[in-house]
């Protein structure tokens, strides 16, 4: 089974990429990804882009070298004037330990800035700070997302040990809200049994509202086979009672063990209760409970043409 936590630092390496800005949809949402690095040093448990083509995820980080340059020339070749808003990053994060060596993220954000191109950064880290200026001059924008999944910094070291914790992440998203740059969370995956609890999603709002956050939104974790396996680990780690296993074959209606090829959600009910009470929670703060949604064309030959994100918020 590949574990997802190492003492061990990660081996870099670089890789020459042929196009680096794929178009991709979910559910209502169009736009583009940007993937600067394969693999990804915050070691998360629950990780999703663990595929089998990445066998060493969590301990070689391959950086796309040329990414800056080939993200130029996609610019400049595009074809169509519309231009949805790129997501940085969807399969790794941007600003991963990484980044102080290769700096991809801010070159690529560079290239972006100057073809007036909108974007969202998800990340989990807290490198992000060394960009505040870079983002700042852009806050119109791009909308910055953190990815907090709990403030509790026993299963915080456990599920997703590469991360820095939640209340130093909080500390710089307050610098960027603060900046008037805007600021999201969201609280991805919600572990059921594990991060789920009133009190889980309590002390992460209450930090939210200190830190200027006005977005956030959740999702419950899905479950792949290599994801229960790292699961099942976790629950041992956090001495979880035995029925755990149960409750969750229950919860995401499958029988031991759970076989290659599926991809399971909770179960409905569960999971409508608990994204229904996550947003009680947040409204209840005086904050927006979504994605804060970019779609939307915007034009790239003038700035005078633009949309900004803040049309579509
Ligand atoms: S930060 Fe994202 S890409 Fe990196 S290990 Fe965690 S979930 Fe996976």
């Amino acid at each position: 089974m590949r574990l997802w936590y190492s003492k061990k630092a990660p081996e870099f390496d670089s890789k020459i990429s042929k196009s680096v800005l794929h178009p991709f949809a979910v559910r209502d949402y169009k736009g583009h990804t940007l993937n600067l690095y394969q693999g990804c040093q915050h070691r998360c448990g629950y990780c999703y882009a663990t595929y089998v083509w990445s066998p060493e995820f969590y301990n070689k980080i391959y950086a796309k070298s040329n990414a800056p340059e080939v993200l130029e020339n996609q610019l400049k070749a595009w074809k169509s004037k519309a231009m949805e808003p790129v997501m940085i990053s969807s399969a790794t994060d941007a600003y991963q330990p990484a980044e102080l060596k290769f700096e991809l993220t801010r070159r690529c954000v560079k290239v972006l800035q100057k073809y007036n191109v909108p974007y969202y950064v998800f990340t989990k880290s807290t490198l992000i700070s060394r960009d505040l200026e870079l983002h700042k001059q852009y806050k119109d924008n791009c909308f910055l997302v953190w990815s907090i999944t709990t403030c509790n910094e026993l299963i915080r070291r456990t599920i997703e040990p590469g991360t820095p914790p939640a209340s130093v992440m909080f500390e710089v998203i307050k610098k960027f809200s603060d900046s008037g740059i805007r600021c999201a969370v969201n609280i991805d995956p919600i572990i059921p049994l594990v991060t789920d609890s009133p009190m889980d999603f309590e002390s992460i709002l209450d930090n939210c509202l200190r830190a200027g956050v006005k977005f956030v939104f959740g999702a419950t974790l899905r479950l792949r086979a290599d994801i229960w396996e790292r699961m099942k680990t976790i629950f041992k780690l956090l001495h979880k009672g035995n029925n755990t296993i149960e409750e969750y074959t229950r919860l995401y209606h499958f029988i031991e063990p759970l076989k290659q090829g599926y991809n399971l959600t909770v179960d409905k009910f569960y999971s409508d209760t608990i994204i229904e009470n996550l947003k009680q929670a947040v409204m209840s703060r005086g904050m927006f409970f979504d994605f804060p949604h970019l779609i939307g064309s915007r034009y790239i030959e003038t700035k005078n043409n633009q949309l900004t994100l803040m049309d579509f918020i």
